[in-house]
Parts: C-alpha cells; structure tokens; sequence
C-alpha cells in the first residue's frame, strides 16, 4: 500500500513517535514497531528479527504469513468477502459445523459468531440472563474481556473500577477454592442471594499467570450446576483451539476430569490472526437461550473469518500439531527447568500456554531483556513470563528459548517491584 510504503524510511523510533500522536494511550507506547513476519519470527521496523514467543497473545497458532491461512483468507475476499447476517455462506456453515465437532457437542448443540473474545463472553453472559435468574459466579483472578458485561465477569479491580457501575449479579470465588464454590450453591446462600444462573471459569486462568484449576474443581462444578439447574460457562478464549494439546483444554481428563460444559467461548487462536469468535452452546436448552432477535452482530461468521479458521484447523488437522503442541512444550518446559538458572522457579502451564515462574518479581526486567536477545515474551505477573508461541514453534526454536532463559541475568539496579 503506497500510502505506507512512500513512509518506509521511517524507523522505529519515528513510527513510535507517529504511534503516540494518533493512536490513543490505553496501550502506552508499543515495545516495536513490527513490520513482517514468517514462521514463528518477526522483524521490526529498524530489520531486527525476533522469535515470537508470545504469537500476538496466543492467537497466531500457524504463526506468521502461513501459507495455507493467505491463500484461503485472499481466495475468499477474492470471491465473496462479507454479507451481514441476513445471508449465511458456505464458510460460515461449514466453520460451524467443524466447531460442533471437534468439541463433541450433543445433538441440538448451535453456534454463534463474533468477532474477538470479549463478545463471545458478552454474548454467552447475555445466555445466562435467558435463565431467568441473574446471579452468576465467577472467579478471581479471571479475565473474560473488557466490554462492560464481560468486564463484570472480570475480577481485576483496576480494570472494573473506572467503568463502575457495571452489570450486577456476579460474583467473584476465590481461586480454585472448592469448599467456596460448594458454599455458593448451599441452601442457605442460595436463600440469601437466590439461584445460580451460571459458573463462569477458564480451565486455565491465562492473564492470571497461567493459573491451572485444580484436579476435579471442574467435575466438581459440574456436578453442583447440574443439581442447581445452572449453566456451566467455559471461557477457551485463551485455551482452546490446540494451545494446551489438545483442541478444547477442558477436553483434557486432568483438566475437565470428563464434564461437557453448557457453554464454551472461543477466539484468539480461532483465526489464526484473523479476528474471530465463537460461543459454542451444547445441546438444545443452550442452544434455545438466544431466541430470534436477542443478540446481533454485523461482523460476526464474516466469511473471511470463517475460512481463516477452517484453514487454521485444516493445517492442524494436517499437520498433526496437536501432538506436536504436546512435544515441543514439554521439551521448552524441560529445558528451561533444566538449565537451572536460578532466577527460574519453575515452568507452569499445559502445552504451549506456559508460564515461567521467577524467583524475584523482575518480569518486566526480564521481558525487556528478552526483547533485546531477540525474543518475545510477556510479563504476565510480576513474577511471571508467558510464553504463547506459534503452535508451529519447532523443537529447535524453543531449545533457543531455553537457552534465553538459561543465561538471563538481571542486573542488581533494576528495581523489584
Ligand atoms: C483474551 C481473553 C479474552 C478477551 O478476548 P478479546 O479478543 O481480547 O476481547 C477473554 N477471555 C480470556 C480467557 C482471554 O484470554
């Protein structure tokens, strides 16, 4: 695009500067300024390049400029880009009924589309107020998005209170904490409050620092929202579509101990970069809480969206990258473990969605160094890295990512906190 190329003897620090007087501040200034990318690397703007360790917060699954993923999105708007939701598409039709499959939904079970995950949540949070009742759980330290219902599901204080007052009826439990959630559903809380409309969780609580539930928080959710008649919400926006291993992490026998959920929401890896969501609902009564007319979208199973997801999961599919996920991050968690480095704790996490635990609250100062090894991460807590990276990352690529975590050092100035 000529309006972009005529700029190409801009730098980073001029195309930063530029980013700062026209793009607004919720982001603060951008780390790079990124111009290509292929495989699992990027390159910036001053032709440095870079291992994408974090593949644009888990959602870059085939990583960049994949072939099979450009070829399908340019076909598609090369041949029918976008009809609104008066018309459905082949692409729309077929992406949804790969969906149904790959999560075993019963029969009856229906899908809808967005656009990014916070809509999916949105959407599935307006399914719990179908219920007839408005109480709903979630838990600290979960993130669902940042639209005012998902935000309401949303625990983290600093992201809620500016936005204040937000959609009542949610309440946050403790973390993995089975004794309070077996509370919230007793009779005399229930009394108190009234039913439970919905449990919202992430098998996996990925902002929170890569945070598993504990074995059977799942089951054991299961069981006490089938016996309240209330919805089990799984937000995969994060974890699904093959970052753990396999395609939903809830799918897991450890993680989801066999519970098929009432709601799943999905996007980040859907669209393998093309934005992309989707609220799966299992079996009828799901499937009917959302009659004609009671939620829209303009954007939503957009065709080249569509297609981008059936060509992410085509080449998973293909490329046997489930498994693949498995391997290479088991060998990334070993290495890393192995080099005992002793500002690493441990490596935490399933598949690709890894975190590494540090000994000292350094991340950032970590993340900063990484950046100028040539590596991206991302300080998730102050203790923690995320590592995300393209499920096509090969065993060569993370054993260079171990050997960044086998020798980062920290200088004793960096501030602690
Ligand atoms: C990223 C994320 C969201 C929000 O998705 P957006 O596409 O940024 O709106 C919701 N839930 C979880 C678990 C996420 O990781």
């Amino acid at each position: 695009m000529s309006e972009i190329t005529e700029r190409s003897e801009l730098t980073g620090q001029g195309w930063t500067q530029a980013y700062t007087s026209a793009v607004m501040d919720t982001f603060g200034p951008p780390q790079r300024i990124l111009v290509r990318g292929e495989g699992a690397y990027v390159w910036d703007a001053d032709g440095k390049r870079y291992l994408d360790l974090l593949a644009g917060i888990a959602v870059n699954a085939l990583g960049h400029a994949h072939p099979t993923l450009t070829a399908a999105v340019s076909a598609q708007l090369g041949t029918l880009g976008h009809v609104s939701n008066f018309f459905g598409t082949p692409a729309q039709i077929t992406l949804a009924e790969r969906l149904l499959r790959l999560a075993e939904a019963p029969d009856g079970s229906r899908v809808f589309f967005t656009n990014s995950g916070t809509e999916a949540n949105e959407a599935a949070f307006k399914m719990t107020r179908r219920t007839g009742r408005t109480r709903v759980l979630a838990l600290e330290g979960g993130f669902h998005g940042r639209t005012l219902g998902a935000l309401a599901l949303t625990a983290k204080e600093a992201y809620r209170e500016p936005f204040e007052p937000l959609p009542g009826g949610v309440e946050h439990l403790p973390f993995g904490d089975t004794g309070a959630l077996e509370q919230a559903f007793s009779p005399d809380v229930v009394a108190a409050r009234g039913e439970v409309a919905a449990l919202v969780v992430e098998p996996i609580q990925g902002e929170a620092g890569v945070r598993e539930l504990p074995a059977g928080y799942l089951a054991l959710a299961r069981r006490l929202t089938t016996a309240a008649d209330a919805l089990l919400v799984l937000d995969e926006v994060q974890t699904g579509m093959g970052r753990t291993g396999s395609w939903l992490a809830h799918q897991q026998p450890e993680i989801g101990g066999g519970v098929v959920p009432d709601v799943v929401t999905l996007a980040k890896g859907l669209g393998g970069g093309i934005p992309v969501g989707a609220v799966i609902a299992y079996g009828d009564r799901a499937a009917g809480l959302l009659g004609r007319g009671q939620h829209g979208t303009t954007f939503g199973g957009n065709p080249v969206a569509a297609v981008a997801a059936l060509a992410t999961i085509g080449v998973i599919e293909r490329d046997r990258l489930l498994a693949h996920v498995v391997e290479v991050g088991e060998v990334l968690r070993r290495a890393i473990e192995g080099a005992g480095n002793p500002l690493v704790a441990e490596v935490r996490g399933r598949g690709l969605l890894l975190a590494v635990r540090l000994t000292r609250p350094v991340a950032p100062e970590v993340a900063a160094v990484a950046l100028e090894a040539g590596f991206v991460v991302n300080a998730v807590a102050p203790d923690a890295i995320r590592l995300a990276p393209p499920l096509v990352l090969t065993i060569d690529q993370a054993l260079d990512a171990a050997r960044f975590f086998a020798d980062v050092v920290v200088p004793d100035s960096s501030k602690e906190s």
